[in-house]
């Protein structure tokens, strides 16, 4: 079942008189409970895609259904809807709020989805159970991303849209925010789009596509998709 649809989507930017052609008319399908990996080069356009997908960037041609609706069209106030509600988030950089313990930037997420996942229990579940009361610049990088990841299902989100998420871990510790974005996709049947360069990540997926150049090079199809370790 797909989940979302991207149709000939094209994004320009303009700076100024010069226009860059960040992503060429793409298609792709998401499906329901994939683990899709996107790979490609710097300035491939795997983060406008990914911006596009999340609804944090609208294409300048082309359409994104999300059901049977065009989030190409929507409104800034519908995408702001969808971000909070459909999508959760996990980024290279963290960005936990410094002032929140590791529970309360879980809690605050959980609250602002109204949804009825525990924020202790998600804790518990990225082995953070004894942290909960740390601030972030108490805890270390892989910590701080095992909260961040806490606190994107904490949205019980369709989808969970995940940037470099290893990026500067190192990959023990990557492997480990591996596994725990392996387990979200398998126990909420939540959707997981990661981009990436970590070669680990690549036998994981299900299917890859390759960026090159802002077009969508290769898709490729893993029979097995191997656990991290
Ligand atoms: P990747 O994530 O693969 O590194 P991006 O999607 O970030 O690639 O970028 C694709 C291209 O679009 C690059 O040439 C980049 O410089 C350009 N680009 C991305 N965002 C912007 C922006 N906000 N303004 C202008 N150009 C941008
Ligand atoms: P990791 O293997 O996850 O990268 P580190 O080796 O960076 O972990 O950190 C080891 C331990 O030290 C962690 O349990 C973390 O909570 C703690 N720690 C790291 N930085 C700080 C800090 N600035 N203040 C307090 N504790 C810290």
């Amino acid at each position: 079942k797909t989940l979302l649809k991207l149709e000939k989507v094209r994004k320009i930017y303009k700076m100024g008189e010069v226009e860059v052609e960040a992503l060429k008319p793409s298609s792709l399908e998401v499906y329901e409970g994939e683990l899709l990996v996107i790979l490609g080069p710097s300035g491939s356009g795997k983060s406008t895609l990914l911006n596009i997908m999340g609804g944090m960037d609208s294409p300048t041609e082309g359409a994104v259904w999300f059901g049977g609706e065009d989030l190409a069209r929507a409104s800034e106030r519908r995408l702001t809807e969808y971000r909070r509600h459909q999508v959760g988030f996990v980024f290279q950089f963290y960005n936990l709020i410094p002032d929140l313990t590791a529970l309360e930037n879980v809690a605050i997420a959980a609250e602002l989805s109204n949804t009825p996942l525990s924020p202790r229990k998600l804790l518990e579940q990225v082995g953070m159970n004894n942290k909960m009361d740390s601030f972030p610049s108490q805890l270390s990088g892989g910590e701080q991303q095992r909260v961040a990841i806490a606190r994107a299902a904490a949205k019980n989100p369709k989808m969970l849209l995940c940037d470099e998420p290893t990026g500067s871990l190192d990959c023990e510790t990557g492997r480990k925010i591996l596994s725990l974005l392996l387990d979200v996709n398998r126990q909420y049947g939540t959707t997981v789009v990661i981009v990436t360069h970590n070669v680990a990540i690549r036998a994981m997926g299900r299917r890859i596509i390759r960026m090159s150049s802002g077009a969508i090079a290769e898709m490729t199809f893993n029979e097995r998709p191997e656990p991290p370790e």
